[in-house]
């Protein structure tokens, strides 16, 4: 029997599909595109799937598969597909779920431009979203008819930070046969077992988190293996071939190759990287956002403080329950004012004023004026985007430095 192992030592000590020709420990950057049969027949095998193995890199990379595979033995899931990008995760994921003329149900509580793929792209092609108060079972389960093919929510919404419990969602969703996607990039595997939770599908962009010190942009889906494939029409030429693999096979075989959105090596080498150090940085994190979030609280120029794993907060319960008490690292405060929002912001010495999360760097941003500027100030109260509000993402730094930038700047107001 073997014995099962932590997140890091999973992670670090995931074996090369193939010993290394010379034996590096480190998984090397194959930055070929082409890869050479020994014998006709052996190239048939391949292009038929009969055996596997790397033909051309816009399909499959070895240093590309190794990332998947650490991400698979660490989310212990059926099959991960690495792509370009966060939105390319997401767009495959939807492309292979759904065809035209059924729908998806979301919530406008969504990054901007994942909520602008629901909301244009996709309808452009058919598909419907619903966007719900993904916190009201009762308002989801009104949103559902037959064509209804998936839900989509992420795991901490941002700015927001709202949590829903996920189980209930997935428990509503499954009873009417429809799969459970979670874009999960703020809570990686590290702090949220989807599958626990009734997740089918998870979506992430590996340029936050995961990456770490946001080296390169990527993306992965994770298939957990939990969904009965047979209940989508999407998936059911699919489904004859590869049961329970037919997303995974329909996603790689069809969407992904065809829409070329493939990871590069180089990126899947950074990621590798990320990935065994992702729980050492996420400690970190969670350890500076509690401690900035009692600064905070006790600072009188600070009217709100939002960080789910703060004691108190909203979103502690879920944030326990779910993600174990590490619920990523983004926070928001509130200001009087949006000019003390930017008075503050400009006096900042250390924290970058940027759009980013979850990189090494604590970064900082008045979403109000930045991100949700194309909405209109309905549109942004909807989506509860106030003028007093900045978002930050904690990064690695000492906590004490990260306190005496805030406090300083905080002086200027
Ligand atoms: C950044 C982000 C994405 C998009 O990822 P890219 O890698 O930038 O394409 C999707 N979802 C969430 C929650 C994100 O933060």
């Amino acid at each position: 029997m073997t014995i099962k192992k932590g997140y890091t030592s999973q992670s670090i000590h995931t074996p090369f599909s193939k010993k290394d020709a010379h034996n590096s420990l480190h998984m090397p950057v194959y930055d070929g595109v082409a890869y050479e049969f020994d014998s006709a027949e052996e190239i048939e095998e391949a292009f038929m799937g009969k055996k596997f193995a790397h033909a051309y890199s816009r399909t499959s990379n070895p240093t590309v598969e190794h990332f998947e595979n650490k991400l698979k033995a660490v989310t212990e899931a059926s099959s991960v597909i690495a792509l370009s990008s966060g939105m390319a995760a997401i767009s495959n994921t939807f492309l292979a779920l759904v065809e035209s003329g059924a729908n998806i149900i979301s919530s406008n509580h969504l990054f901007g431009h994942s909520y602008a793929l629901l909301k244009s792209t996709l309808q452009q092609w058919g598909i419907e979203v619903r966007f719900v108060d993904m916190s009201d079972l009762k308002e989801i389960e009104k949103n559902i008819d037959g064509k209804t093919r998936a839900v989509f929510f992420e795991t901490i919404t941002n700015p927001q930070l709202e949590i829903i419990d996920i189980a209930a969602v997935a428990k509503l969703a499954h009873a009417h046969n429809i799969a459970v996607v979670a874009d999960t990039t703020v809570t990686p595997p590290y702090v949220f077992k989807s599958a626990k939770f009734g997740v089918d599908i998870e979506v992430m962009s590996t340029t936050k988190f995961i990456s770490g010190g946001a080296a390169a942009v990527g993306g992965a889906v994770v298939d957990n293996g939990t969904f009965n494939w047979s209940k989508l029409p999407a998936l059911n030429k699919w489904v004859a071939n590869f049961e329970t693999k037919a997303f995974e096979f329909r996603v790689r075989k069809e969407i992904f190759r065809h829409l070329g959105g493939c990871m590069s090596a180089h990126t899947a080498h950074f990621l590798n990287l990320g990935l065994d150090i992702l729980a050492l940085r996420l400690d970190k994190c969670v350890q500076n956002c509690i401690e900035l979030g009692r600064f905070f609280k006790e600072h009188n120029k600070v009217k709100l403080v939002r960080y789910p794993g703060l004691k108190g907060d909203e979103a502690y319960a879920l944030a326990q329950t779910q993600f174990g008490g590490k619920p990523g690292a983004v926070m928001t405060i509130d200001l009087a004012s949006q000019e003390e929002c930017y008075l503050f912001l400009n006096r900042l010495q250390m924290v970058r004023r940027a759009t980013n999360l979850n990189d090494n760097k604590t970064l900082i941003i008045h979403p109000w004026s930045t991100i949700y500027s194309e909405f209109s100030e309905e549109e942004r109260a909807e989506m509860g985007i106030r003028k007093s509000m900045i978002r930050i993402s904690i990064g690695i730094e000492d906590a004490e430095d990260l306190i005496n930038d805030f406090k300083q700047a905080l002086e200027a107001i």
